[in-house]
């Protein structure tokens, strides 16, 4: 029988239960009873009294909170403006967007990510091209991108997959030789850094989520960061249907004259939203320490292990753990990755998979002819790549409940 030693939130670890060795999905007890997600928001009453403030105010939609919370962001991230939109993927279309990406154009990008970092090239009108990546780091390839450069490209998308910054050294370099714009993917890595610089102020432009998983939560949200205010203008006319200026900023003026120049969407980011942003802000850093606490207990747990690794770290890049993603060794496993997804799901533990390599996907295959053998670092590493639960209030003792769940159903499934 295995042994679970839980650590009570008071700091006793002498409360021991015993883990019925027989799997959950073959009807044994499960190791947790209550499921545990693989991400949770942390909302305080502080949060609650910020929101309920803002909508006991004059302004729900497009207000002083707005720009609060912009200029909170780009303070934190080191860059000069901050524009608040509706989500992440507004947030990269946006910068796609201002950047004049268009019919004709090519914008490279690693497979391995959200549904959204290639949709939104599309919605532009320009064509995603998939690179691979990294199998260490499971981080873009900065040498798959070179070898996709053609005299169609405009950008390289960077993905800070699991909240790892890219290689930038290699990165801007290239862009730089090519003559491409970057747009960072930052939507897992808020509060990270690459050589000590903050992530959002090395690119071109830095797209982040607020979506209730991600490090800070808005309900949905995004926002992009950018060192470039002609860009900025663009982006905060394109959140607001292609008008040249907000309906504050014409009370101001007491006009009713607006102009549009350019086509634009409704992505605004509400005051609503932005009271929560900067109440969550405040707490980023605590957040980041907690997954970082909790990443090492996991580390410290699969010391050693032969089924399973942890992705390794990028040498120069500071870790705020949006996910935590290990890769399963399938030459000691008698199952696929499938089998232990279920087996685990059944003992309560919430694991996930990130992602689907995008070039695999119907449409894109369709659409683009893109197919199996494109990047077959990603093809492989989507195999056997497993998330882990990772959420600032998970417990000490949830983290063990994932560690015994794993042994459990990783030793029955061992030959
Ligand atoms: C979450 C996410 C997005 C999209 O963000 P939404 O706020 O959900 O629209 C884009 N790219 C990556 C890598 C993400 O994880």
């Amino acid at each position: 029988m295995v042994e679970s030693r839980r650590n009570s939130e008071n700091g006793r670890d002498d409360v021991s239960r015993r883990i019925d060795p027989s799997l959950a999905i073959h009807g044994g007890a499960p190791v947790r009873d209550t499921p545990l997600p693989y991400a949770r928001q942390s909302i305080t009453d502080e949060d609650i009294a910020a929101v309920t403030a803002a909508l006991k105010s004059d302004w729900l939609t497009t207000g002083p909170l707005v720009a609060e919370y912009e200029t909170a962001v780009a303070q934190r991230v080191g860059a000069k403006e901050a524009v608040a939109v509706s989500s992440g993927t507004a947030a990269l279309h946006t910068a796609f967007a201002a950047l004049g990406i268009g019919a004709g154009d090519e914008v490279i990008l690693p497979t391995l990510t959200f549904a959204a970092t290639a949709s939104t090239v599309i919605f532009q009108g320009a064509r995603p091209v998939f690179a691979d990546v990294d199998p260490a780091t499971l981080l873009v390839d900065p040498a798959s991108v070179e070898a996709r450069i053609t005299p169609a490209t405009r950008a390289i998308v960077s993905v800070d997959y699991a909240g790892q910054p890219c290689d930038y050294g290699q990165l801007s370099e290239l862009a730089e030789r090519k003559g491409l714009a970057i747009v960072d993917d930052a939507c897992h890595a808020l509060g990270a850094s690459y050589r000590g610089e903050p992530i959002g102020s090395i690119t071109d432009a830095t797209a982040f989520s607020t979506h209730s998983v991600k490090h800070i939560a808005t309900g949905e949200g995004g926002v992009v960061t950018t060192d470039r205010s002609d860009l900025a203008s663009r982006m905060r006319r394109f959140r607001n249907h292609g008008i040249t200026l907000d309906h504050r900023e014409r009370a101001n003026r007491g006009s009713w004259h607006y102009e549009i120049r350019e086509l634009g969407y409704n992505y605004r980011l509400t005051d609503i939203q932005c009271a929560l942003g900067l109440s969550q802000l405040q707490k980023l850093d605590l957040f980041i320490e907690r997954r970082r606490a909790i990443a090492a207990r996991y580390n410290k747990a699969f010391k050693g292990n032969e089924t399973l690794s942890p992705l390794e770290l990028a040498p120069l890049s500071d870790h705020v753990y949006h996910l935590y993603v290990v890769r399963l060794n399938r030459k000691r496993l008698e199952s696929d990755r499938s089998d232990l997804f279920a087996a685990l799901r059944a003992e309560g533990i919430g694991v996930n998979v990130h992602y689907i390599p995008v070039h695999l996907q119907p449409y894109y295959q369709k659409e683009f002819g893109t197919g199996p053998g494109d990047c077959p670092e990603a093809e492989r590493a989507y195999q056997e790549i497993l998330t882990l639960p990772m959420f600032p209030a998970m417990r000490d003792s949830d983290v063990d409940d994932v560690v015994n769940a794993l042994s459990k159903v990783i030793g029955a499934h061992t030959a």
